[in-house]
């Protein structure tokens, strides 16, 4: 196996590493390091969970070790993110990795007043991780330069897609000086997707990791059938069981989801929603309380769940099953970060089976069926 001294990296990084207590590369880590500090664009076909931020911001700490340093308002690296909380996360990757050699980053994203967002620019900025949206606001309020950006991250493109971020981001990359180094990162590749990539990237190192499919494999899965009128009591039934552990649950509304939240309530089962209605500061509260134990169950849409990063996910359960089915494969990855195994249970109402059918065509296998804990076979939805 590789190990992260064979990749390249210099002392004070390799000992942010070990710091960060990453023992081993993961597979993208070691594909994609290399080429990126030779100063080679790079496309990734990456999910999160596969280890892909350290994979770019490695390297990009190792650039930023070379020449000036925090200038107001002028990141030499800009990283872009679809949602707040991925955007949070990778900023706090880049704090990680960058602490010792004192790397200043700011977290740009909607949803909370501009001002200290911009004073955190004007004090002086190496990187600048931000959603497309509160980048061109600030862009345009003056209070951020891309003239003097070196490197370039497009990170869950295909998410970014979903999102309606593609001409932001064209926008954007306009303002970014034609000789940069650019990564880009996609769980998939829809067409949309690979013209942009072909776009931004000029000769790019290809690598990719887990196909969407195969991720799957990690993770043991079940199907629950089910009548959507019984999946509250079925849901009871099975936190009930699980004692002890970390439960995601996902639901294909906000509304669903503060649904689940007040039925559980009821129940007795403490829970808190994280979507897109909730404020900013609620969804930290929620993600706070989740990855200090306080909450065990935490209930999302898919939206909000991208970019979640909390380690420790026993179980993730569908109360609803998505249309999407790589939705699917995103929502069980949540329980198998970093090479961990899960378990994913899912309720599956009459109406749902076609859904169904479709993931285990992408998954390329059948899930297997079980009864609640404690009842015979439950009767077919
Ligand atoms: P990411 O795909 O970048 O969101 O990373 C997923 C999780 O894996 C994060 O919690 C990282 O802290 C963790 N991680 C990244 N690289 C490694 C590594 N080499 N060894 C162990 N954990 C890692």
């Amino acid at each position: 196996m590789t190990s992260f001294s064979d990749l390249g990296l210099s002392i004070p990084l390799l000992k942010a590493v070990a710091g960060a207590q990453y023992t081993a590369p993961t597979p993208i880590q070691a594909q994609a390091i290399p080429p990126a500090l030779a100063g080679r664009d790079v496309l990734g076909i990456a999910q999160t969970g596969t280890g892909k931020t350290a994979a770019f911001a490695l390297p990009i700490l190792e650039r930023l070790r070379q020449g000036t340093r925090a200038a107001p308002s002028a990141p030499r690296a800009l990283i872009l993110a679809p949602t707040r909380e991925l955007a949070a996360q990778i900023g706090e990757s880049f704090r990680l990795l960058g602490r010792a050699m004192g790397t200043r980053v700011a977290v740009v994203f909607g949803g909370v007043p501009k001002g200290r967002q911009a004073r955190a620019l004007a004090g002086g900025i190496d990187v600048v991780v931000a959603t497309p949206g509160r980048l061109l606001d600030l862009m345009g309020d003056r209070a951020l330069r891309l003239d003097r950006v070196e490197a370039l991250v497009l990170d869950e493109a295909d998410h970014m897609l979903d999102l309606g971020f593609i001409v932001p981001i064209r926008r954007i990359v306009q303002h970014v000086p034609a000789q940069r180094q650019t990564m880009f990162f996609s769980a998939t590749m829809p067409k949309e997707i690979s013209s942009l990539a072909d776009a931004m990237l000029r000769d790019p190192a290809r690598v990719a990791v887990t196909p969407v499919a195969t991720t799957a494999e990690k993770v043991e899965q079940r199907v629950i059938f089910v009548a959507q009128s019984e999946k509250r009591r079925a849901l009871a039934r099975l936190l009930g069981g699980h004692a002890q552990g970390r439960t995601l649950v996902f639901t294909r509304t906000k509304h669903g989801a503060d649904r689940v939240v007040k039925h559980l309530a009821e129940d007795g089962i403490a829970a808190e929603a994280i979507h897109g209605n909730k404020s900013q500061s609620q969804r930290e509260r929620a993600l706070t309380a989740f990855r200090s134990g306080r909450t065990r169950v935490l209930v999302a849409t898919d939206i909000a769940a991208r970019g979640i990063d909390v380690t420790g996910i026993d179980h993730v359960i569908n109360f609803e099953l998505p249309n999407v089915p790589e939705s699917y494969v995103h929502r069980i990855g949540r329980t198998a970060r970093a090479g961990a195994g899960g378990a994913a249970i899912s309720l599956c109402d009459g109406a749902e089976r076609a859904f169904l059918r479709d993931i285990e065509r992408l998954i390329r296998g059948k899930v297997e069926a079980m009864t609640l804990p404690g009842e015979a076979m439950a009767r077919a939805a």
